[in-house]
């Protein structure tokens, strides 16, 4: 089973990531490392490697493959580099980013979601991963400042609270826009400026708290 994970994993980076021009070789090398089926639950496993988010339980999702490759590819992540996650769900991205920097600080509001993804983090044997349950909306200022913030959930808006929390010529990638439908932006932190530049359409789960959605 797992020799077949593998020969579907590759045909993944290759069809859904490679030919849509990802090119970052060590966003594709990451791909190709972490086992997607391990960051599902058993009943959709055999879909893992499918061009598709999938549900992890609790309405929410493990996002899909091309999605995590553009923004972490964007996310321009270096081997020094701490990254802030808001969003755990079910570990995936942290996996993936967790190859790409030093560190990754991850947060969470659905504490059975953080379990989850501290266990698939932990059989896998990554260890620069932290996992926080806590209202993500808000940041996570104890261990701030931060090189890159991403949220994996829609956003209305970047508040002053995420500014913050980011360094100097840091950037934060963000699907932000209405409930149901969202762009994919970039800020970046230029000294007192904020560049903002939007890349495409999506459409993510809400992000709840305080300054996220109230539905
Ligand atoms: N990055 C995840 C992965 O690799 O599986 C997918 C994230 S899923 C699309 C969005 C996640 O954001 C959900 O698990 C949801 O519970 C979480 N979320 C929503 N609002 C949040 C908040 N205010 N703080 C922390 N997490 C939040």
């Amino acid at each position: 089973m797992n020799k077949n994970f593998d020969i579907l994993r590759k045909k993944m980076v290759e069809e859904q990531l490679i030919n849509r021009n990802i090119k970052d070789k060590r966003v594709l090398d990451a791909f190709l490392k972490i086992p997607r089926h391990d960051f599902v639950p058993d009943d959709v496993k055999k879909f893992a490697y499918d061009d598709s988010p999938l549900p992890i339980g609790f309405g929410q999702t493990i996002s899909q493959p091309y999605m995590v490759a553009a923004m972490t590819e964007l996310l321009d992540l270096k081997e020094d580099h701490i990254l802030l996650e808001i969003g755990t769900g079910s570990g995936y991205q942290a996996a993936i980013a967790s190859q790409l920097c030093k560190f990754v600080y991850t947060i969470e509001r659905i504490s059975e979601l953080a379990e989850f993804a501290r266990q698939n983090l932990d059989n896998l044997g990554i260890s620069n991963v932290e996992i926080i349950v806590g209202d993500g909306s808000l940041g996570y200022a104890d261990k701030a400042p931060y090189d890159r913030i991403l949220y994996t959930a829609a956003a209305p808006f970047v508040p002053d609270v995420i500014f913050k929390q980011l360094k100097n010529n840091g950037i934060i990638i963000v699907p932000e826009g209405e409930r149901h439908s969202q762009m994919l932006k970039k800020y970046i932190k230029k000294n007192s400026n904020i560049e903002s530049c939007l890349y495409f359409g999506c459409i993510f789960v809400p992000l709840k708290g305080e300054h996220g959605f109230e539905y």
